[in-house]
């Protein structure tokens, strides 16, 4: 098999990566990903050079240069190329739409045309909108985004619902919850709260601290797109979501304890515009029809991703680069 997958060089996309070589070495994978400052190759480097792996730096939007990869003939594209933090689409709405509706039409248009065998999604349960205190997400749900990051991803996912009607490709779409392990940007509230906290620097807390996030371990969301790639039934989403529902709090505690830290670091800053209160998944679906399960329990995935940043520590610094330092300002020191 032939895959396409984009947005390789991200969290999410990195890890898919790493993991289907491991899981299907005779597979030949294309990532393509215009490194942005969200992708980075060096959460690649163990594939480097792997006969079956290539990298091409290119950008979704543009069809241009995707072209000839089509032409050399796919059997399937996974798409994680997206803008994905909530808090730089409302300061930027702009190009969340160009690259995560435009990018994503870009893409279904070239499968089409090169009759691609079957498009995979990768989207969010933050399509859905926002819960009460109960409650679980469905594949029913009806779709209600909140930020401008997820208006995108919706309106991604219609598009991709929208070419299978019209033209009956073979597609699907995944909504997971959140995500967390190794290789995610230090933007995002885990890595954020490791990094800060082993710098001894304030740990940024939106709000009251109790919305609530279903976290998954990176891995068993991989293993999911996995199976929905092989045996997903066409046109159908698939709700990913490991029934580990912890509020801020509950994760920054974690994270001190298991550092040594205090909580004299912790600071409420003024909340997220539009902050979804919680997410929560119901993944019967997958887990019936596909007989996914997931593999890693909470306590123990925070664990093994907390040593996994103490062990890279390098890592960590390499990617923060002066524009994040500048955004970082912007976001939690200047308000
Ligand atoms: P990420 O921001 O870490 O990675 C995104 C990748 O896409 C980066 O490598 C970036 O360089 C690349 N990219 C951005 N614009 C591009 C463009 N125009 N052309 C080509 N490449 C481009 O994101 P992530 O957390 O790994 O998320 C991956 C996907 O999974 C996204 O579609 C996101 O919506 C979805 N998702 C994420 C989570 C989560 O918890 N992180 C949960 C559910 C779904």
């Amino acid at each position: 098999m032939k895959l396409l997958v984009t947005g390789g060089a991200g969290f999410i996309g990195s890890n898919f990566v790493l993991y289907m070589i491991r899981e299907h070495p005779n597979y030949e994978i294309i990532n393509v990903d215009a490194l942005t400052y969200a992708g980075n190759l060096e959460n690649l480097r163990n594939v480097e050079g792997h006969p079956n792996y290539h990298f091409v730096k290119a950008d979704i939007t543009e069809r241009g240069e995707l072209e000839s990869i089509f032409q050399s003939g796919i059997d399937a594209v996974i798409n994680f190329a997206a803008e994905s933090h909530v808090d730089r689409s409302i300061l930027q709405p702009d190009i969340f739409v160009k690259t995560n509706i435009l990018g994503t039409q870009v893409l279904l248009d070239l499968a089409k045309q090169y009759n691609v065998g079957k498009y995979v999604q990768v989207s969010t349960d933050e399509v859905y909108g926002t819960l009460g205190e109960t409650g679980l997400f469905t594949e029913e749900t009806p779709l209600a985004p909140n930020s401008p990051y997820s208006a995108s991803k919706a309106g991604a996912d219609l598009l991709v619902r929208a070419y299978h009607e019209t033209f009956g490709m073979n597609v699907n779409i995944t909504r997971c919850s959140n995500n967390y392990g190794p290789y995610q940007f230090p933007e995002k509230l885990i890595p954020l709260m490791i990094q800060n906290a082993l710098n001894d620097k304030l740990l940024p807390v939106y709000g009251d601290g109790l919305n609530v996030r279903d976290w998954l371990y990176v891995e068993d969301h991989c293993s999911a797109i996995d199976l929905v790639l092989h045996q997903g039934r066409s046109g159908e989403v698939y709700n990913v979501g490991g029934c580990n529902e912890r509020n801020n709090m509950q994760v920054v505690r974690t994270i001190l304890e298991a550092l040594g830290k205090p909580e004299s670091l912790i600071t409420y800053v003024k909340d997220r515009l539009g902050h979804d209160r919680r997410y929560a998944i119901d993944a019967d679906k997958i887990r019936r029809e596909l007989g996914w399960e997931p593999k890693f329990d909470y306590e123990s995935g925070i664990k093994s991703t907390i040593d996994w940043y103490l062990s890279n520590k390098v890592w960590m610094e390499q990617v923060v680069t002066g524009a994040y330092q500048q955004y970082y300002a912007t976001q939690y020191l200047e308000r």
